[in-house]
């Protein structure tokens, strides 16, 4: 027995993260990390930021960086709120306020971490199920629910949800509060963002870690109305002041200043993602309509478990969730172009040893 845990530790079911092995020579296509080096201003920032003012603690406000937030995307600060990746956003908005009366809802398949903070946090859950095409029907989410919480585009699949969609489900349920997590909104989705003016129940919240390549750095956002960030202000400065150092802060600020390589970036990564899809179509997979920075296919023959294994073998890290409904899909991060042949290469190879 762990004689020392506090009771509520041993029910817990924690989430569990892709993969990240350091192998040589490893196609890693398995948790959504963009494919290219960050912005080379952002590194040169971090780079001047490592120095003697290290000494010191960084702003507890990251004024500077709500600062540059709100000039690039048309808000005022105090919409804004920064934290360590949009996972500890994610979690701040689950103890502060996702515990409405009625539970929360989200899609059955979405992201696995938000029935974990339900748990971690006592919420009750009202998971809805996605419709036969695999797409998000709001009208699906139960009507007693408090709170909803849906990620646009969806992850794992991909598939976006229009924005009228959600603005519309917000207008209808002014009690209920509404999140999108728009982790992936960058490669080709429409952000509820303009509309939190609108909206006093409705929180945007995006992050650093996907398309502007800094995974590593854990900066995440969430946007709303002032007393919505206010609530998230509480439970960090009830839980630690510093969440986001001083060369987060920095490289954070400049990554969000280079517009032209955010632009380049997603353009070359949605560019890629149609060659691939394409490729994939080819040797017998249906691909899913991903607004996202990858694909989630399934093969019309072929079992999804047997290929992530092969592709394993052969080097090449996808992702595989075994959960009834998506067990026969491949979840596979765009790649640069390289990446992405060599995924085709393999697979072809894959699929007509086991034919034969
Ligand atoms: C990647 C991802 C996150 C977490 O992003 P971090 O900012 O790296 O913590 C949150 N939500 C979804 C849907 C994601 O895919």
């Amino acid at each position: 027995m762990k004689r020392f845990w506090n009771p509520f530790l041993s029910s817990l079911t924690p989430y569990v993260p892709g993969e990240q092995p350091r192998l040589e020579g490893l196609i890693k296509l398995n948790t959504n990390e963009n494919p290219y080096p960050p912005s080379a201003k952002a590194i040169e920032a971090m780079r001047k930021a490592a120095d003697d003012s290290l000494r010191l603690y960084p702003d507890p406000s990251t004024t500077a960086l709500r600062r540059a937030l709100a000039h690039s995307y048309r808000l005022k600060p105090e919409e804004i709120f920064v934290g360590n990746g949009s996972d500890e956003v994610l979690a701040f908005l689950f103890q502060a306020l996702m515990g409405q009366p009625g539970g929360c809802a989200y899609p059955a398949i979405s992201y696995s971490f938000y029935p974990v903070y339900c748990q971690l946090y006592g919420i009750d859950t009202k998971p809805f199920e996605l419709s036969d095409d695999f797409s998000i029907d709001l009208a699906k989410v139960s009507h007693e629910a408090g709170s909803l919480i849906l990620p646009n585009p969806n992850a794992p699949t991909g598939i976006a949800l229009p924005v009228e969609a959600i603005l519309e489900h917000a207008r209808q349920h002014p009690q209920r509060l509404v999140v999108v997590d728009e982790a992936y909104v960058d490669f080709g989705a429409a952000s509820c963002l303009p509309f939190i003016n609108e909206l006093d129940n409705l929180m945007v919240v995006q992050t650093l870690s996907k398309s502007r390549a800094l995974a590593g750095l854990r900066v995440g956002f969430a946007f709303a109305s002032p007393d919505l960030i206010e609530a998230l202000e509480r439970v960090k400065n009830s839980f630690n002041s510093y969440t986001v150092d001083r060369v987060a802060m920095a490289g954070a600020i400049a990554a969000i200043e280079d517009e032209a390589w955010f632009e380049a970036n997603r353009a070359q990564v949605m560019k890629s993602r149609k060659t691939l899809s394409d490729a994939l179509q080819n040797i017998g997979f249906e691909v899913l309509d991903s607004k996202a920075n990858f694909l989630f296919v399934r093969h019309r023959s072929h079992d999804a478990a047997k290929l992530a294994q092969g592709l394993r073998q052969k080097n090449i890290l996808d992702r595989h969730f075994a959960k009834a409904g998506i067990d026969q899909f491949l979840r596979i991060s765009i790649g640069d172009e390289d990446q992405c042949q060599a995924l085709i290469l393999a697979l072809q190879i894959l699929i007509s040893a086991e034919a034969a």
